[in-house]
């Protein structure tokens, strides 16, 4: 796992997905050497970069040009650029776009979530997986609801991690925000 301070970061750009959360989007995923990812909502690139060191290729999306510039910045400092291409454009209209992949991954949807799976499960090769993640309570009820009508093979984890910080006195530990992971299955 590359390091959160390891990512060059940019004001209004949402990101890096932290590593033990990244960590474990990755175990989810079951992503491997000859996938194909889509990555909707690059963001900083947390996940497109993490994605990219084991797929064969990735897809970067983001509406957020900002986000694109650092994402390409972020796989050029890791060696990382030739496996993916950057995509500026709505989530809806990059999926009309590409062709069948194996993982679709989703960081940030604006609200159209629900079309957003649909779309991609179309798309999504059999025994594929559509990974949500969301800091909101709301998000993964809707994933959840719209998988299921799917009839997709869902898998629901929240992950509250706290890290160490070591003082004079001793080690305090330290909350992050939950975060929600959904995982279907094709
Ligand atoms: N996973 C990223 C962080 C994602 S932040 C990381 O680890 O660095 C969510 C991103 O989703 C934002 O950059 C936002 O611009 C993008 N986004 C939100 N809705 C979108 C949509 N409908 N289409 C494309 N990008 C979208």
């Amino acid at each position: 796992m590359i390091p959160d301070n390891d990512f060059i970061t940019h004001e209004g750009v949402p990101g890096p997905t932290k590593e033990e959360i990244r960590c474990l989007v990755m175990c989810k995923s079951g992503v491997s050497k000859d996938d194909i990812v889509v990555d909707i909502g690059c963001g900083t690139g947390g996940l497109t970069l993490e994605f990219a060191k084991r797929a064969k290729k990735v897809y970067a999306v983001d509406k957020n040009i900002n986000a694109l510039n650092i994402t390409e910045k972020n796989l050029k400092k890791h060696d990382l650029d030739k496996k993916v291409n950057l995509i500026h454009e709505d989530a809806l209209e990059a999926l009309k776009d590409t062709k069948n992949f194996d993982i679709l991954m989703i960081g940030g949807s604006g609200g159209d979530l629900s079309s957003i799976i649909k779309e991609g499960y179309n798309k999504l090769n059999s025994g594929g997986k559509i990974v949500v993640t969301s800091i909101l309570i709301e998000t993964p009820v809707e994933a959840i609801k719209t998988m299921k009508n799917l009839q997709m093979t869902v898998d629901i984890v929240n992950i509250s991690i706290s890290k160490g910080k070591i003082m004079d006195r001793g080690t305090m530990m330290l909350a992050k925000n939950p975060i929600i992971i959904v995982t279907g299955k094709k």
